[in-house]
């Protein structure tokens, strides 16, 4: 397997994409509902939670669709700073809602205190910020946010995008207070895209009870009543959900604090190749993404150049995202990767820079 070092989709191991090519059952036997059930439960551990976890045949922007459209009647505080949490407050404003966007530069991070001041300002039913920004690799303080808002909106009900953490970086769902959290297969859990996993808390379960159109495919009401019966209430991705109880038994057995660990090592190892090499980081020092690096172009070398040297060397890496694109590059350090796969990459890209005659270090 060559590796790729891009924020999904990434690469998925041997054996998961076996877990797939078993015989399909029909979802509403009772061999298809075991699997559901197992996985569900396994999944809940990923997000530290009791509540309960609603596996969707859709990627991630499904759920941050399925999030306004059941939590808000009407008034949203949608944090922006990156690519992803502007896709939310578009999401959000193209559902009809009314949102406020509480924004901070890109690089860096919404902080408590900003938070706490437009939740004085105003009331909002409920808001939404993403946890790791893939756009800028940067990890916004969430566990500080949301104890901001219980202190002075407790009623503002907590969403949160995981979807370039969940499984890689660590976020506690119920002793953070966060009352949804979201993400895709195809990220930190180093699974085939299609599948969008969403946990949902208690009371964010009777706020939805008290919206209305909240849609068909994505209405959590309708989403728990077959979760109950381990099921989905329209057909659900059969061969991922294999896959999905398989690679949540992998990540198990890693052990989720050690998955943290080693996501973290790879993202200090490049963090200090790049600095050391005269390159900047984008996001601030403090709230630096562990599952993604986004480093700004220097000595003439962007994704452009790095590829074309990569490329017959079986690796790639990403180009800077929206308007960063052809200024950034983003190294991931995410799923399945192990360090070895880091230092195979950063040895070649050391090469690069020799060919150019740019120093690099031992
Ligand atoms: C990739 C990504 C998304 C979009 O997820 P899809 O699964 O492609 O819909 C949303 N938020 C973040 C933080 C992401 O990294």
């Amino acid at each position: 397997m060559s590796p790729m070092f891009v924020p999904g989709p990434v690469d998925v191991a041997e054996d998961v994409l076996q877990a797939q090519a078993r015989p399909i059952l029909p979802h509403r036997s009772p061999e298809f509902e075991d699997i559901f059930h197992r996985a569900e439960a396994k999944a809940r551990q990923l997000f530290y939670t009791q509540h309960r976890v609603f596996i969707t045949a859709s990627s991630g922007t499904g759920l941050q669709e399925a999030a306004v459209r059941n939590l808000a009647k009407e008034k949203v505080l949608a944090c922006v700073n990156g690519a992803f949490g502007k896709r939310w407050a578009e999401v959000a404003e193209t559902n009809g809602k009314k949102v406020t966007r509480l924004e901070a530069p890109w690089g860096q991070p919404i902080t408590p205190e900003a938070v706490a001041q437009a939740l004085q300002q105003e009331a909002y039913e409920i808001i939404t910020v993403v946890h790791n920004e893939t756009s800028v690799g940067l990890e916004n303080p969430i566990q500080a946010i949301a104890a901001a808002v219980r202190a002075v909106s407790p009623n503002t009900l907590i969403c949160v995008d995981a979807v370039s953490s969940l499984g890689g970086a660590k976020l506690e769902m119920d002793a953070w207070g966060l009352d949804m959290v979201l993400t895709s297969s195809q990220k930190c859990l180093a699974l085939p895209p299609g599948l969008a996993l969403g946990a949902v808390s208690d009371r964010a379960m009777e706020k939805a009870k008290t919206v209305p159109f909240r849609g068909w495919y994505f209405d959590f009401l309708r989403l728990e009543k077959h979760r109950l019966k381990d099921s989905t209430p329209a057909t659900p991705a059969v061969s991922l959900v294999y896959a999905l109880d398989y690679q949540l038994d992998r990540i198990l057995a890693e052990g989720l604090e050690n998955r943290f660990a080693r996501h973290e090592a790879m993202a200090k190892r490049v963090r200090a190749w790049a600095t050391a090499r005269g390159f900047d980081l984008l996001a601030a020092e403090g709230y630096r993404s562990k599952t993604v690096t986004a480093i700004f172009n220097a000595h003439g070398i962007g994704a452009a150049e790095i590829n074309d040297y990569l490329r017959p060397r079986d690796m790639r890496i990403a180009n800077g995202y929206g308007p960063l694109k052809g200024k950034a590059f983003r190294i991931a350090h995410m799923g399945e990767l192990q360090m070895h796969d880091i230092e195979t990459l950063l040895a070649a890209l050391d090469e690069l820079l020799q060919s150019r005659e740019i120093p690099t270090e031992g």
